[in-house]
């Protein structure tokens, strides 16, 4: 079998793509996310990863879940394994309707558009809204995934800075006095309102009201990216935005987090006016979000205990939070900071000067630890002292030992910091620089 096939094809950055003055201008910005090019190295067993987003699922009752899927092809087989519409099937479309009410949101079955996850959402409305050069207000930092749609239809990101409150309002005033200034156009704001990837903070319920105001004073759309919304440790939920300006917020919502990010389930709620526009985009991205797959939810959703699921869960990620929290406290050297996540998955740490998380990455994967350096969550090269660690997915005893093992390797940095300077003028990355796949 083996000797029929053909050579594995060679890429790498000795081997000129013979394609490459065929690509479409947008592809310019196409990069592989640094998330990406440690999946391979950070995935092996002796490696602690803290860098990836990767839901834990061990706790989903897979014997029903089992006896479900059978079930649908026996009663259903022939609608869940046909062609569906665009719009996604009625019944799951209800059912988002409750859960996003848990949240505040009133909303028509017919407004919501279920698509293959929510990125596939953030990647339809950059496209219906975005012309090259049109500028994006996102918080600094952003999800990694938006800056690639936003990157992959020319638009131009600008950031805003987080507190512990979440987006700071004053600072979205100003972004957009500056963009209106140059005569720039700011098609809309992005923001993932509850427990923040990569930045695991919560907009305070104070600010939403503001940041609806100035949006719609300024005439910039709200993008509102909520897949870790029921995910609050102490089962809180915040008001939407959505909620408060229907008629000016497109709201994403997702099961990757709730139930099983493999399905790809995700919706989009949009404002009445846009929904058709979204359903002819979906169209043309996938025809139809898979029968199959939406009829896996919609059946879990209408017989099982969803909301105890999702309990467990959070359960799960709290007693992770805590073992992350406690162990930075115990082990992280002086000097560096972290937030303090009530929900979601993410914690972000910041780093004395003079140590660069990028640079400093390869040398935390030989000491068997993986993180996500903060630069890849900025468009404009920013985020070089800070990381982003995920608690989700490992074990509270292999989060301890991960950060563990970070601390040794900032200690170490720090003392070479001190000593011959910024670390990052001594690692330009360059052919002696091991990459993280070769470590
Ligand atoms: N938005 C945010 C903020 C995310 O963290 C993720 C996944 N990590 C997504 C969107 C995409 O989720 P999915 O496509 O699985 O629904």
């Amino acid at each position: 079998m083996t000797e029929n096939r053909p050579a594995k094809p060679q890429t790498g950055r000795n081997n000129l793509d013979p394609h490459l003055d065929r690509y479409a201008a947008r592809t310019a910005g196409m990069t592989a996310s640094e998330i990406r090019a440690l999946f391979a190295v950070a995935s092996r067993p002796e490696v602690v990863s803290l860098a990836g987003g990767m839901p834990n699922l061990a706790a989903l009752p897979l014997d029903t879940l089992s006896a479900q899927v059978g079930e649908i092809i026996a009663e259903e087989g022939l609608v869940a394994l046909q062609y569906g519409s665009a719009h996604g099937i009625p019944a799951l479309r209800d059912q988002i309707c409750e859960i996003m009410a848990l949240e505040g949101i009133k909303a028509h079955p017919d407004d919501v558009v279920v698509t293959v996850g929510s990125q596939m959402g953030l990647d339809m409305v950059t496209r219906l809204f975005c012309d090259p050069g049109d500028v994006v207000i996102a918080e600094g930092p952003s999800y990694v995934g938006a800056l690639g749609s936003f990157s992959a239809y020319q638009a131009n990101v600008v950031h805003v800075a987080m507190d512990e409150h979440g987006l700071v309002p004053e600072g979205l005033r100003e972004a957009l006095r500056q963009a209106e200034k140059a005569g720039q156009r700011v098609k809309f704001l992005y923001t993932i309102p509850n427990f923040h990837n990569p930045a695991g903070v919560t907009l305070s319920v104070e600010r939403r009201p503001e940041i609806v105001e100035i949006c719609r004073e300024h005439g910039v759309l709200i993008i509102e990216d909520n897949p870790y919304g029921l995910l609050g440790f102490d089962g809180q939920t915040y008001p939407a935005l959505r909620s408060l300006d229907p008629d000016n917020v497109v709201y994403l919502g997702s099961f990757s987090k709730t139930f099983a990010s493999g399905l790809r389930v995700g919706w989009v709620l949009a404002p009445h006016a846009v929904r058709e526009k979204l359903v002819l985009a979906a169209e043309s991205a996938t025809l139809c979000p898979p029968t199959f797959n939406q009829m896996i939810v919609s059946r879990y959703l209408a017989t099982h205990d969803w909301k105890g699921q999702v309990k467990k869960f959070r359960e799960n990620y709290r007693e992770r939070r805590d073992a992350m929290l406690s162990a930075l406290q115990q082990y992280l050297p002086p000097g560096c900071s972290w937030t303090n996540p009530d929900g979601g998955f993410y914690v972000w740490v910041t780093v004395p000067e003079g140590v660069d998380t990028k640079a400093m990455l390869p040398r935390a994967v030989t000491a068997r630890v993986a993180y996500a350096s903060g630069t890849g969550f900025y468009a404009d090269g920013f985020g070089s002292r800070q990381m982003r660690l995920s608690y989700c997915y490992p074990t509270p005893e292999r989060i301890r030992e991960g950060v563990r093992r970070l601390a040794a390797v900032l200690e170490s940095e720090m003392d070479l910091s001190r000593t011959f300077g910024s670390v990052k003028a001594r690692t330009i990355p360059g052919p002696e620089t091991p990459s993280p796949d070769t470590v």
